[in-house]
């Protein structure tokens, strides 16, 4: 039997998560807000707590997996007192600052914090494919190692608890906008009756090359000179051509007209013949002009 593992949240996520632990042995302890949702779990071996001040004193690691930072205050502020000397492992997506915020509460009641940020959808953990990130107590990330990797590949990215939902948020952004910039350009497609499937096909491929394009940005990026050659200038790739496309066939443009938006304002600060990752200056934290 492995370490003794209380899990709090039986979502489609925290349910996953109890149910990996039970596949590997675990001693499993479960609590759910509505304490239905632990029925399935329970018939699979793993023991519903009656009260949350049973669950989070059943084993020294509890694990978080709720809604939303207010959702782990709501449910662990009646019962955070009775948790000194224990493990608190956060799966529960925050923003970085909340991330923070709950380490320190933790701190102050005696409780080691590790904050973690899923990488996967519920039927990918415990597979290859799923990933976790965590950042926090580098003690709690090393002692827990056999129960977290029971889920996905365990990446520790430092003692801050909020780097684990930076990185997360940041791959997101990434994400999401690529999956927006798909979108439109199957609406634009779809307005001379082309099928989504049918775009989706003929995109595929051609995005996920273009995806080598980051690692040259991020060099350009790094070096800090946007002015190398072998660049398409930002003059070039003016995108108004685009945004006029997408509005002569009645398409919204507004994913193109947000990066056109970007372009412009490097263009308007003088750096029109300079390459498309000077886009970056527009957005990083610590700019001193645009
Ligand atoms: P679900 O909506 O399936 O479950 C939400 C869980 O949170 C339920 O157990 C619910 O309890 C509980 N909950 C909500 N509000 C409160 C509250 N105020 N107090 C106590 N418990 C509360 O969500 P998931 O399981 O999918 O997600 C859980 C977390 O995992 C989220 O933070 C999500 O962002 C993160 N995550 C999810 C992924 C996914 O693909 N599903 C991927 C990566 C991260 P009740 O049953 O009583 O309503």
């Amino acid at each position: 039997h492995g370490t003794g593992v209380t899990v709090l949240g039986l979502g489609a996520m925290g349910s996953a998560l109890a149910a990996a632990l039970l596949d590997a042995d675990h001693e499993t302890t479960v609590w759910n807000r509505t304490p239905e949702r632990a029925a399935g779990l329970a018939a699979r071996g793993a023991k519903p707590a009656s009260s949350i001040g049973e669950a989070v004193t059943a084993h020294q690691l509890v694990i978080a997996c709720l809604l939303d930072h207010a959702s782990v205050h709501e449910t662990l502020d009646p019962v955070i007192g009775r948790m000194r000397g224990s493990a608190l492992v956060n799966l529960t997506t925050t923003t970085p600052n909340e991330a923070r915020e709950l380490a320190t509460w933790a701190a102050a009641h005696g409780v080691d914090y590790l904050d973690g940020a899923i990488m996967a959808t519920p039927p990918m953990i415990g597979t290859p494919a799923a990933s976790i990130l965590y950042s926090g107590s580098d003690e709690v990330f090393a002692a827990t190692r056999p129960v977290l990797d029971r889920w996905a590949t365990s990446t520790y990215d430092g003692e801050d608890s909020g780097l684990a939902s930076l990185f997360d948020l940041a791959m997101l952004s990434g994400m999401y906008t690529m999956f927006a910039g798909f979108l439109h350009g199957a609406a634009m497609a779809g307005s001379v009756g082309v099928s989504a499937t049918e775009f989706a096909a003929r995109a595929t491929p051609f995005l996920s090359a273009m995806t080598a394009g980051f690692a040259h940005d991020a060099a350009v990026i790094d070096r800090g000179d946007y002015t190398v050659p072998g660049q398409q200038s930002l003059d070039f790739s003016d995108l108004s051509h685009i945004v006029r496309a997408s509005e002569e066939q009645g398409v919204d443009p507004a994913p193109i007209a947000a990066v056109q938006v970007l372009i412009s304002r490097q263009i308007a600060e003088g750096h029109g013949a300079e390459g498309f990752a000077r886009l970056y200056e527009s957005l990083r934290a610590d700019r001193a002009d645009l």
